[in-house]
């Protein structure tokens, strides 16, 4: 079993049912729903067709659903602009109109206050570079560095300034409530900019009973990286969105960024996805590039929890080779040995000291799996927080909701379970579940990490144990 998770974004390419059907038995552990582009009605479909469908293959596959968040972007254009390098380029705040006819509207009526002249302004994923040559109350006059089309609703990049929009918007907070009436898993925050971006979240969560979905927090500007322990420590969940972070940020501190975060995310037990461009070209061809092979590579010898594809499987030509890539990746070099981060870990209760203790054995065992049973999925977090060597992670919960929230999580299996009076019987009967289905067989090793009873009194607990 692969360890390294495989989340992969839903688009035209990837939408009909046996699109879907192909995309889970290839590896897709997560489906990410991109509301930068998504429309309600089409994320209910997805979702419904996704949770029948996983059923049916008796699979646990998690649904994320990424915000748009505070996102400059260009207003309306009636026709598409050629812009020449040279030329001048007007954008206006609060509907200014401008006699040019290069110019137009942008959503952000800070950005004017925001940018001083000689700044730049990067349109269209960072295609179109601009500097500011002038100001005044209501525009922004610019020279256009590189020649690009400027477009409607283009996304703009303002490296280095602090955005003075709110972390979750009106669309965002609609999209959310939409996620949560389709039974999502997982939240990601787009541009989330300190850790208090992510309490609004949980607050909005907690406000429409939905405590449960996890909160992953998208690293994609300077001021995220300013405020990266704090975002970390807060979130469940944190994503390495490269695609934002090389235009925000001086593209050569990408992976030194990349490493940094996959390192404290591990140490803090905070989940860990890499995303975007792992496998650009697949867009177009069927097999990637020798460095793109290298940096998923690299993912998985940091021993992040997820690597994530977008292009590939939205609008590519091969999104089931793209997921099929991964997957041949991941496993490979999981295989060859990953590199190791134990003993940095900050443990921070009794319990946790048990699964330390617990995965400790299993490397010394050698052990084929680890065994946890969970009610909230903390256990099985931190077993797989704690990245065991060699062992698999196979989590028992008594509800299906917990096991599609673990898919997250490096090398963990969800099985539903349901848990008898005596802690001892839930041993037994979890151990023959795994024989049965051929995840183990005789003479493996297993560590259980079960509660025992003392005298009325439950106790976390380490098993060792052969399998006959
Ligand atoms: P996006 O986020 O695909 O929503 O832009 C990921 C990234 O910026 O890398
Ligand atoms: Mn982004």
């Amino acid at each position: 079993m692969r360890r390294t998770k495989i989340i992969a974004t839903l688009g035209p390419v990837s939408e009909s049912p046996e699109r879907l059907k192909e995309m889970m038995l290839a590896g897709v552990n997560i489906f990410r729903l991109n509301m930068s582009h998504a429309k309600h009605d089409w994320v209910r479909n997805l979702c419904t067709s996704i949770r029948a469908i996983s059923k049916e293959l008796n699979l646990h596959v998690g649904l994320l659903l990424d915000t748009q968040g505070p996102e400059i972007r260009t207003g309306d254009l009636p026709n598409k602009l050629n812009l020449k390098a040279g030329d001048k380029f007007t954008f206006t705040v609060r509907g200014a109109k401008r006699e040019e006819e290069y110019s137009v509207d942008v959503n952000y009526n800070d950005m004017v206050d925001d940018i001083a002249v000689g700044d730049v302004i990067l349109v269209d994923s960072g295609v179109i570079r601009m500097k500011v040559l002038e100001k005044e109350k209501n525009h922004l006059v610019c020279e256009v560095l590189t020649e690009g089309v400027m477009g409607s609703r283009r996304h703009i990049n303002l490296p280095g300034v602090k955005v003075n929009l709110p972390a979750l918007t009106e669309k965002d907070i609609a999209d959310i409530l939409l996620g949560i009436e389709c039974g999502i898993d997982y939240v990601a925050l787009s541009f989330v900019r300190e850790a208090n971006d992510i309490r609004t979240l949980r607050k909005l969560l907690a406000e429409k009973n939905a405590s449960h979905i996890k909160a992953v927090a998208k690293i994609e500007d300077q001021q995220a990286v300013k405020n990266l322990d704090e975002i970390i420590a807060e979130a469940d969940g944190v994503m390495v969105a490269r695609g934002d972070l090389g235009i925000e940020c001086p593209f050569e501190d990408l992976p030194i960024i990349q490493r940094r975060i996959v390192r404290t995310c591990i140490r803090e037990k905070t989940a860990v996805i890499v995303a975007t461009h792992m496998l650009e070209s697949m867009i177009q061809n069927p097999i990637p590039t020798r460095a793109e092979i290298t940096d998923v590579a690299n993912a998985v010898f940091e021993q992040a929890d997820c690597i994530m594809l977008s292009g590939e499987t939205t609008v590519g030509a091969y999104p089931i080779e793209s997921v099929q890539t991964l997957d041949r990746i991941a496993k490979r070099i999981e295989e060859s040995g990953t590199s190791e981060h134990q003993g940095t870990i900050v443990l921070k209760s009794d319990r946790e000291f048990v699964v330390r203790s617990a995965v400790d054995l299993a490397d010394r065992a050698n052990a084929a799996a680890i065994c946890v049973f969970t009610r909230t999925g903390h256990f099985a977090e931190v077993t797989a927080a704690l990245r065991p060597k060699k062992s698999l992670i196979y989590a028992f919960s008594e509800e299906e909701a917990l096991c599609t929230r673990l898919t997250l999580n490096y090398g963990v299996r969800a099985f539903v379970l349901p848990f008898p009076q005596s802690p001892n019987e839930t041993v037994v009967r979890a151990e023959k579940f795994l024989r049965d289905k051929g995840l183990l067989k005789s003479g493996d090793k297993v560590v259980f990490i079960s509660d025992i009873r003392l005298d009325d009194e439950l106790v976390s607990s380490v098993l060792l144990h052969d399998v006959r």
